[in-house]
């Protein structure tokens, strides 16, 4: 067998592309040695398919290795040992760190990982928050409880490792966390979109704080697209008086991009530890090329324990048509992840993602964060409830803002909508990641 392999590199960020395809097909094709020898699922799926390691010689080949799926994965795990299954690489007596998924889009997934794999999920993460300007000098505020859920764990440890100290506010409550946030004069903020729009809102409204003034100069959110998203950005940005950048990972891959200093509009993808290829979603065709919207599928190039190699994520995203203007070499991804292949719904025959929605709801200064999209059937005609809460300052302008919001919705996504205006604060609130969309057809 062959031995564990190493990934540090400390010059890859900035490789010419050419030489980043070279040390991606090095590892790719270790990888998947590594994994054919040692996961009895993987070596299962490739003997199957007729494959052996050494059929990989060019990066064309990479597309001759079956992909995996989160039910797939599952499968493998209802096998010993418990609860990794045929995954696992390693004796489970190397398994230090348990994860696993939220378990949204059916049964979790558990994840293991070795130390080394954790060290790497901190290195993933120090790429993320040194092309975000966190430095030694950063006292980075995380107003978040950790549990079984990956997020922000391994945020924590990288910033840990950048030197940057670390202050963890999971116990406490929102209220008590923007006190300590005042009192120690903390530079840095990690969380969901959603929770750090709340926060803001409470700290102005319950307890008469202006968040922009609290010295928080950089935010890295998680969880949604929402920084990626102008509008919430914009809304964020303005809100906190900071720096809000986007990040984008997953339990079973790793955290596999970032938008850099210049936020240029995208996510660079760590090359030097992930591969990401772009499937179109109707041909499986590879989309090389910028501007075509496809599936991802991903290989995380390093992770030992439980690999995951050419795994169909089901996000959206697409090639920028440009390099960044900080130098580094990676690759960007328009716009961060675009959505779910399985939240891009059909209504009226009509392609319609959430994202789009939020864009539109989160650019209207007279609405408030939280918004819920409904879809049904009502006469075997689709309808899209959307409900927004209002303002109390802005209850007499009702009509006049519902009409334009209905104006700039068909514009947006070309669909009309049954609007409800609500009660500011009636609407449910979302710590972790936000359930907004509901398909009732
Ligand atoms: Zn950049």
């Amino acid at each position: 067998m062959s031995p564990a392999p190493m990934y540090w590199n400390p010059y890859l960020e900035t490789l010419p592309q050419p030489e980043l395809e070279k040390l991606q097909l090095a590892k790719f094709r270790r990888m998947v040695k590594w994994a054919y020898e040692r996961s009895p699922f993987y070596g299962e799926l490739y003997r199957k398919a007729g494959l052996i390691p050494e059929d990989i010689k060019t990066m064309d080949d990479i597309r001759l290795v079956p992909k995996v799926d989160k039910a797939l994965l599952k499968t493998a795990q209802e096998r010993e040992p418990f609860p990794y299954g045929g995954l696992l690489c390693l004796p489970l007596e190397k398994v230090a760190e348990f994860r696993q998924t939220s378990g949204t889009t059916g049964k979790p997934i558990y994840q293991a990982d070795s130390w080394q794999d954790w060290e790497w999920w901190s290195e993933a993460w120090c790429y993320i928050l040194w092309a975000q300007g966190y430095r030694p000098s950063d006292r980075v505020f995380f107003p978040f409880g950790y549990n079984i859920f990956v997020a922000f764990w391994a945020g924590h440890y990288a910033a840990e490792k950048l030197g940057c100290e670390v202050v963890p506010g999971g116990v406490l409550d929102t209220r008590s966390r923007i006190l300590k946030i005042q009192e120690l004069k903390a530079s840095a903020l990690m969380g969901t979109p959603t929770y750090l729009l709340n926060m803001a809102r409470l700290a102005k409204e319950e307890m008469g704080l202006d968040p922009a003034e609290l010295g928080i100069k950089r935010i890295t959110c998680a969880g949604e697209p929402g920084a990626s998203i102008p509008a919430t950005k914009n809304r964020l940005q303005k809100t906190w008086g900071a720096k809000v950048y986007d990040h984008a990972g997953a339990t079973e891959i790793g955290a596999w991009s970032y938008e850099c200093q210049d936020q240029s509009g995208g996510l660079h993808v760590n090359q030097a530890m992930f591969l990401v290829e772009i499937e179109d979603m109707i041909t499986g065709e590879p989309i090389t090329e910028p501007g075509q919207k496809g599936k991802m599928v991903i290989t995380a190039l390093d992770r030992l324990a439980q690999p995951c190699i050419r795994f169909d994520s089901n996000d959206i995203i697409q090639w920028a048509g440009k390099t960044c203007s900080c130098g580094r070499s990676f690759k960007l991804i328009q716009g961060g992840v675009l959505g779910r292949a399985d939240d891009i719904t059909k209504v009226k025959g009509v392609l319609l993602s959430p994202a789009a929605i939020e864009e539109v709801v989160r650019s209207f200064d007279e609405l408030g964060d939280e918004y819920q999209v409904v879809v049904e059937k009502i006469n075997d005609n689709d309808r899209i409830t959307l409900k927004v809460e209002l303002f109390p300052e802005a209850l007499d302008q009702k009509d006049a803002i519902l009409k334009n919001l209905a104006d700039r919705l068909r514009l947006n996504t070309n669909l009309g909508y049954h609007l409800e205006a609500h009660e500011f604060g009636s609407l449910p609130r979302y710590e972790l990641k936000a359930r907004r969309f509901v398909d009732l057809r």
